[in-house]
């Protein structure tokens, strides 16, 4: 980021926006990936309601209502996620020059099940994010009909970051990342790989989730092969935060500058993407954590970033219930 974009995102927090938001352009989804966390009955934070049970957008309809957003919350960064966002791309057609203009950095993360069209390559604010959960045979296991066959040809002529989470299932597998990192590196498609751990709901059980020490091995093999394979695309000092992730939502700096809106354009989903009650003690979002490392990044003597960023924020709260409250006619 520039230092430019650095300051106008301060500004826009002390005026109590956030820099960053994320919508889910679509509830639809032709996969069915375990663990997912978009589909999860807590996701939106009401047991009576869930993703699939919103209704959603088509057409013009979600073009405008994605812009009318956009235009409201004014952010920096951009992400479509879902559901799939290429369940709509050609809605995504017609969004993205749109947000070019407006100067927007955009991501869409997708499991790249259709073809992703090849002139995005020439659009310099976006980043495609595909995710891909381990090699072949674990990946296509769980993410059918997106298998490594269908990925890699769609993604023909495209340039993705590669974003791995890694769950229960691969993650003591002796060398099992340090294949991936290898498989990755020698594709042309993959300009960045990223990687995350699963991270749960408080008090679920199951095989993706990591217990504490192949969580610490994971974070200890990352750190060794950082250095080892430059598509790795994580700071060492994001990937020592994961030892040590945000004690709570009201830590997390990726939390407090993410809006995150669903399908329906309306329902916030908090306390971050995950929605529902997200365990921050098994945290494995890579932004989050990269977001803590700069916030733990010392400026001035003891003084942090992040506690730059945690004074503005409370500014900028409370800028935005003064300008909430009525006005009195004088
Ligand atoms: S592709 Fe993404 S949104 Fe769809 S089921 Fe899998 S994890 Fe969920
Ligand atoms: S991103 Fe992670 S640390 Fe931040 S609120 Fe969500 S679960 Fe907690």
């Amino acid at each position: 980021m520039k230092t430019s974009e650095v300051l106008h995102a301060w500004a826009g927090i002390l005026e109590g926006r956030r820099p960053s938001l994320s919508i889910e352009i679509t509830k639809e989804c032709p996969l069915r990936c375990p663990g997912c966390y978009a589909f999860d009955d807590a996701h939106l934070g009401d047991s009576e309601t869930t993703l699939r049970q919103l209704s959603d957008f088509k057409g013009d309809a979600l073009v405008q209502g994605i812009l009318d957003v956009v235009d409201r919350y004014r952010p920096l960064h951009l992400s479509l996620v879902g559901g799939d966002p290429l369940v709509r791309y050609r809605e995504l057609e017609l969004l993205l020059p749109e947000l070019d203009q407006r100067g927007i950095h955009v991501q869409i993360v997708t499991s790249a099940f259709r073809a992703i069209p090849r002139h995005w390559a020439d659009l310099p604010r976006l980043n495609l994010v595909v995710s891909i959960d381990g090699l072949q045979p674990e990946h296509d296991a769980r993410r059918k009909p997106a298998t490594y066959e269908r990925i890699l040809k769609n993604l023909e002529g495209a340039r993705a970051t590669i974003h791995c989470t890694i769950t229960g299932q691969i993650a003591d597998k002796p060398h099992y990342l340090e294949d991936f990192l290898r498989f990755w590196t020698a594709r042309p498609e993959a300009k960045k790989v990223w990687m995350s751990l699963f991270t749960p709901q408080i008090g679920a059980e199951g095989p993706e989730i990591l217990t504490p020490e192949v969580r610490a091995a994971v974070i200890a093999e990352l750190l060794r092969l950082r250095p080892l394979y430059p598509i790795l695309d994580m700071h060492q000092s994001c990937i020592e935060e994961f030892r040590n992730p945000p004690k709570s939502p009201e830590e997390c700096i990726f939390a407090l500058t993410t809006h995150t809106v669903s399908a329906d354009l309306k329902t916030a989903i908090t306390p971050c993407q995950f929605g529902g009650n997200p365990d921050c003690s098994q945290c494995g979002c890579i932004a989050s954590m990269g977001l803590a490392a700069v916030g733990h990044h010392k400026v001035a003597g003891n003084l942090t970033a992040g506690r730059i960023f945690m004074v503005s924020d409370r500014i900028g709260t409370g800028v935005r219930k003064l300008l909430a409250q009525p006005r009195r006619a004088s």
